[in-house]
């Protein structure tokens, strides 16, 4: 353990001058510098076999706090910086937020490195250095608008490394590069997120928001994740960014597992690659080429490869499911299509069925496929996303290999969720029931036994008041938009999708403004907060943030309506944004089209910070279901069985709703009206509303009045205040399921076999 009078002064060294005469940019890199050296000290878990966890993602938000936490040393640091006049908040704020992931995908990716290192578990992530990450959303005339977003600076988590590898494409080779951030556990070992790069990168190559010239590999291989995919160089320097991930990837771990001693042959008891959906999935025919590169033959090399890697499936959208043209392939790595010829070759010989072959007819790869049929796990990531793909999305898959399925719920890391981002709330659970609940989660469902205790509700209470409080200053800070703390905060925070359906929450938005602007006044008041990243080629997502701004104009300047209702979009929503609105929401919209969302996570974010679940029976929304009982959530609409059903006979209409039903009738014309033209833009107001009549795909109108039913139930619930604090302790107490420790738990018993 530290001492915190070592610990201020090492800080006072590393600064060279007193604590309170420092800026907190000198602060933060002096901390910086400190965690680094004291990471570094930590040992690496060791064991013969190791995971190997690659992701195009890693969404590992800011690092300074958390690892202080995990190593034990974040309360010691803020009072010594308290008491020479400095706040941590503040020298947080200098940080910049790794802009290294899209959404859920990489923040689970980021939980589960946590997870692992806490578990004292070896495995490590391999993944891409993005220069200018994602992109960073702005508004502008109420649209959004992508900029880069830069994010390493002279001082960063990035340590380099001498390690090189080079990558030959066809044509060229280059050089990857390691870099490394140390991955702390909560008190134990120090893991590793190795993130590949090269050198030639030349962020001056972009112009004009986020284009640059797709050709020039050498410059722009790691400015962006992915990079707008419209054209067919976008898409080809896709295959380059995965490619240059999995082929250095491929080499580090068998040099790591060369250098233990390992026999080729052996590799399955030394490494465990862990593919995070479909974009790593080159590394299993990169490895079969390394193999017999260095002297194995095809097929044993096949067989090594498929004993050593597991995939993850995070998707039943099948527009979402990657395919390449082998065209493409050839003309980026045409070292890998002979040997992606055998393996579909293998498999079409063994199963004559079309609809599992690797290489279909138009002369496409289908990447899940070769990961099913040379990966030895498949899983699913919530439980009824794993029985949607066993028994409809990859029932032929299935049917020919029954035990490779098997389902991981996801989770999310407690250290960052809820001990970081709502440290009110931790600290007072832990005056209630100890700290064993830091460690294990479980633990948490020691407070039920606080169900009616009106000391412990009022003080639950309380402290959902000020982090909205906090949130409110916040926004007032950074967006100028004002808000009142004694309304509902009703949050939906994600990616935008159509199948996440904000433009539901939108139409219920309107239905509500016009039933004030026609005298009918709600039962409380209600802040609807958004916040959501569109992909930039992703037009109808665009009109979605347009409809919502306008609408944010419209209500929030409406005297009339914004005592009642007010409505918010955040801007650049990321994991820092995160933080500062999970712990003041109090409904926790989780509304997809049921059977679309594979699980969500941030469902359980929300959850475990006292917020009550406004949800379809989607995902792991089904599973907070199970865990807190009907009386603690807010269930409506179709089932996944009727939509499915829905899907199969092609019988879901819009129009009929669109014309048969007064209310979405009226909420949907209003997107055109005169006073949305006033403040938004005719051709996305426009498109959108078409959309809506002539196709919406995730059957927006299908679920409206359920779901404008169940959230009247909820806002009415509210008003009853300690029975709402009732239903947010029973949130809290049952999260613990939810912790990524059970989650990777479970994925070293059934799957890694790590000892
Ligand atoms: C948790 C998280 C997500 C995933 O949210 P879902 O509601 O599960 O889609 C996306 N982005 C960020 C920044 C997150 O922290």
């Amino acid at each position: 353990m530290y001492q915190a009078k070592q610990l201020q002064e090492t800080l006072t060294e590393l600064l060279g001058k007193e604590i309170a005469q420092a800026s907190n940019e000198e602060i933060y890199d002096a901390l910086l510098s400190m965690v680094q050296e004291m990471a570094a000290q930590k040992e690496s878990a060791e064991s013969k076999k190791k995971l190997y966890y690659i992701s195009a993602e890693f969404l590992i938000g800011k690092l300074l706090s958390n690892n202080m936490i995990n190593l034990g040393i974040y309360k010691d640091i803020k009072e010594i910086l308290a008491a020479n006049g400095k706040n941590l908040t503040d020298i947080e704020e200098v940080e910049p937020e790794p802009s290294l992931g899209n959404g859920g995908l990489g923040r689970l990716a980021a939980c589960f490195l946590d997870s692992i290192a806490t578990l004292g578990l070896s495995g490590d992530g391999i993944g891409l250095n993005y220069h200018l990450g994602l992109f960073k959303q702005e508004f502008e005339n109420h649209l959004q608008k992508e900029t880069p977003n830069p994010w390493i600076k002279e001082k960063s988590w990035l340590q380099r490394t001498d390690v090189v590898y080079p990558v030959s494409f066809n044509g060229f080779d280059v050089k990857a590069r390691m870099y490394d951030v140390e991955v702390t556990g909560y008190n134990n070992q120090t893991n590793k997120l190795h993130l590949f790069d090269i050198d030639s990168v030349d962020e001056s190559i972009v112009e004009d928001g986020i284009q640059f010239n797709k050709e020039d590999i050498k410059k722009n291989l790691t400015l962006f994740l992915y990079p707008d995919d419209g054209d067919e160089n976008g898409r080809l320097l896709r295959i380059y960014q995965q490619y240059f991930m999995v082929s250095s990837g491929a080499q580090l771990i068998l040099d790591e597992c060369v250098a233990k001693g390992c026999s080729l042959y052996d590799l399955p008891d030394y490494a465990v690659i862990q593919i995070n959906d479909t974009h790593p999935t080159m590394v299993i025919p990169e490895l079969i080429r390394l193999l017999v590169e260095r002297g194995m033959d095809m097929d044993a090399a096949i067989d090594v490869t498929a004993r050593t890697c597991a995939y993850t499936n995070h998707t039943i959208l099948a527009e979402a499911l990657e395919k390449w043209p082998v065209t493409y392939l050839k003309k980026v790595v045409p070292q890998l299509v002979p040997i992606i010829e055998v393996l579909d070759d293998k498999v079409r010989r063994k199963y004559e069925d079309e609809s599992v072959a690797i290489i279909d007819r138009y002369d496409t790869v289908h990447m899940a496929h070769i990961d099913i049929h040379y990966g030895f796990s498949v899983n699913g990531v919530a439980a009824l996303h794993t029985e949607i793909l066993k028994n409809s999305e990859l029932n032929n898959f299935y049917r020919i290999y029954p035990e490779k399925f098997n389902n991981k719920t996801n989770g999310i890391t407690f250290r960052r969720w809820l001990l970081h981002c709502n440290p009110m709330l931790s600290d007072y659970i832990e005056s209630l029931i100890g700290d064993s609940f830091k460690k294990d989660a479980s633990e948490l469902s020691k407070l039920l036994q606080y169900k009616d205790d009106d000391a412990v509700l009022t003080k639950l209470m309380e402290i959902k008041h000020r982090n909205k409080e906090n949130l409110c200053a916040y926004l007032k800070e950074t967006q100028n938009v004002t808000i009142s703390p004694d309304t509902i905060f009703d949050i939906q925070v994600k990616r935008l999708h159509e199948y996440k359906r904000q433009q539901l929450n939108a139409l219920y938005i309107i239905d509500k403004y016009l039933e004030i602007k026609a005298g009918k006044i709600p039962a409380a008041p209600v802040t609807a907060i958004f916040g959501a990243k569109a992909a930039p080629a992703y037009t109808i997502a665009k009109d979605i943030i347009h409809l919502i701004l306008c609408l944010q104009e419209i209500i929030n300047n409406d005297p009339e309506a914004n005592k009642y209702l007010r409505v918010v979009m955040v801007e650049n929503y990321n994991v820092t944004k995160a933080e500062k609105l999970i712990p003041a929401c109090d409904i926790s919209e989780q509304i997809s089209l049921a059977s679309k969302e594979a699980s969500g996570t941030g469902n359980m974010k929300f959850m475990l910070n006292g917020a009550v679940t406004l949800g379809t029976e989607d995902g792991a929304n089904v599973e907070i279901h199970q865990e807190v009982g009907d009386d603690n959530i807010f269930v409506f609409g179709a089932s996944s069985g009727e939509v499915i059903e829905h899907y199969a006979k092609g019988d879901y209409v819009a129009r009929n709703y669109y014309e048969n039903n007064p209310a979405i009738r009226a909420a949907i014309d209003f997107i055109t009206s005169d006073i949305m033209l006033q403040v938004g833009q005719k051709e996305h107001l426009e498109r959108l509303k078409n959309e809506l009549i002539n196709k919406d795909w995730f059957m927006t109108l299908l679920d409206f009045d359920s779901y404008k039913k169940a959230k009247e139930q909820a806002l009415t619930a509210y008003t009853d205040q300690k029975e709402w604090a009732k239903k947010a302790l029973v949130n809290i107490a049952k999260a613990g399921f939810f912790s990524s420790d059970r989650t990777i738990e479970e994925y070293n018993r059934d799957i890694w076999h790590l000892a």
